[in-house]
């Protein structure tokens, strides 16, 4: 076989303007602001990926990420594209950390990989096509209107709502009980924490919400403190979900030898894309962890290649892939499509997704050949 190469990337700045700003207990966010990255190749396919920076989580910005991507290019071209495994330790052993960066030309790989082989993504990967039910996600605000926005969210045709959380004991229990007495006590609900407890407070907290019928918490403590987590996993009445705390396989190996949890979240921009998200659910799945896939705030573009990761492997059981509801504007084409709480995937080859033209011409580029 002809070795292909890469001959041209093209870089992106995605600005998106939220319908209203999103606030969870790390702070605040008022738009999209992430990067594309285009990958052409000399035999004709090119690859798409995105990443979504989100300062508070991963330290990226839009501005460290653009310019982290263009080294990154430059160090990819003339090389063989499916060769994904060579290439992503190539720039593992050029930048360290940046996992959203990488997330970006991880995904637009695969992208090239599946095309390549003419199969959807999920298919290259040897999975099924098969429905995946995402929840709905309420950010922080007063209980009246979080209980306000899961009817609205329900009107929608959600089926799960992930309720933000963190602020403090009272706050938190008031904010559960409103959408309960809202929502009734049918309806599947999920928190996140987003670090905002410490120990005792997330033990207290947890205990007292747990006649809501509550799924899973994630994230209740500090990302660093996993022996905190450990310690709230086994007082908590209610199942445990690793986020922040979880970027790498190495993470989930230390988080699953500790007994720290029961679920973890895989996210695309932690991970660095599809490949250590693959190695993340394989170590869930030996321990018997099941895994969700989440999303910062990215685009159709992102969210689709979550989705055919959901779909490869029977072990992620749960999608947070509502990120696409932030915006007003939807600049994709193809790609997974939302219909109430479900998502369903192309059988186009590759992730199926694309930017509009029109939107991505009014976006700032650069081109590295
Ligand atoms: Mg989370």
């Amino acid at each position: 076989m002809n070795s292909p190469k890469i001959v041209r990337i093209d870089l992106h700045k995605i600005n998106l303007d939220f319908i209203t700003p999103f606030k969870i207990a790390l702070g605040e966010a008022r738009r999209g602001e992430g990067i594309a990255v285009r990958i052409f190749t000399d035999i004709g396919i090119t690859g798409l990926g995105e990443g979504s920076p989100y300062w508070f989580i991963a330290g990226e910005t839009q501005a460290i990420s653009f310019e982290a991507s263009k080294a990154i290019a430059t160090l990819l071209l003339g090389k063989n594209p499916l060769e994904i495994e060579s290439r992503l330790n190539e720039i593992d052993a050029f930048i360290v950390h940046n996992s959203t960066t990488k997330s970006a030309f991880d995904i637009a790989l695969y992208d090239i990989l599946a095309k390549h082989a003419g199969l959807p993504l999920y298919a290259l990967l040897g999975g099924q096509n098969r429905e995946i039910i995402t929840d709905f996600t309420i950010g922080i605000d007063t209980p009246q209107k979080m209980a306000q926005k899961a009817l609205e969210y329900v009107s929608e045709g959600a089926c799960s709502l992930k309720v933000k959380l963190g602020t403090n004991h009272d706050d938190d229990v008031r904010r559960i009980q409103a959408i309960r007495e809202a929502v009734g006590m049918e309806l599947s609900i999920q928190l996140d924490a987003n670090q905002g407890w410490d120990t005792v407070t997330a033990i207290s907290t947890l205990q007292d919400l747990a006649k809501y019928k509550i799924n899973f918490c994630e994230e209740p403590v500090a990302h660093w403190n996993n022996k905190a987590l450990k310690r709230v996993h086994e007082l908590s009445p209610i199942p445990i979900m690793a986020d922040e705390s979880i970027f790498d396989h190495h993470d989930a190996l230390r988080l699953a030898e500790m007994g720290a949890c029961d679920y973890f979240n895989i996210k695309l921009a932690k991970s660095g894309g599809i490949h250590t998200g693959l190695k993340i659910n394989a170590i869930g799945e030996a321990a018997g962890i099941p895994c969700m896939v989440g999303g910062m705030f990215e685009t159709r573009v992102g969210i689709s290649a979550g989705a055919h990761l959901i779909a490869a492997r029977s072990n992620i059981i749960f999608a947070d892939l509502d990120t696409v509801h932030h915006y007003a504007e939807d600049p994709v084409i193809g790609g997974a499509v939302f219909d109430g709480c479900k998502v369903s995937i192309p059988e186009t080859p590759g992730h199926g997704a694309d930017f509009d033209p029109l939107f991505l011409n009014k976006m700032e580029k650069i081109t590295i050949e």
